[in-house]
């Protein structure tokens, strides 16, 4: 399961540019439905994601549309 997501993060088709993940991130660490905010396991108790992996896939959005 590890290896699979790893893989998917990895997939050049399947992820958006650094860019835009650093700007997914930005709204997110202002937003109040973020937990564990200042560890790498940033969460959104919204949808339940892991933010690092969710900011980086291009199928993704924020379930409140603020991205
Ligand atoms: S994905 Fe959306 S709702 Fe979740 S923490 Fe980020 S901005 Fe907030």
């Amino acid at each position: 399961m590890f290896l699979y997501i790893k893989q998917i993060l990895n997939d050049k088709n399947r992820v958006v540019s650094a860019k835009i993940k650093m700007y997914r991130l930005k709204i997110c660490a202002d937003c109040e439905h973020i937990r564990l905010k200042n560890t790498m396991y940033k969460r959104c108790h919204k949808c339940g994601c892991f933010l690092s992996a969710k900011s980086k896939l291009l199928n993704q959005k924020c379930p409140i549309d603020k991205w």
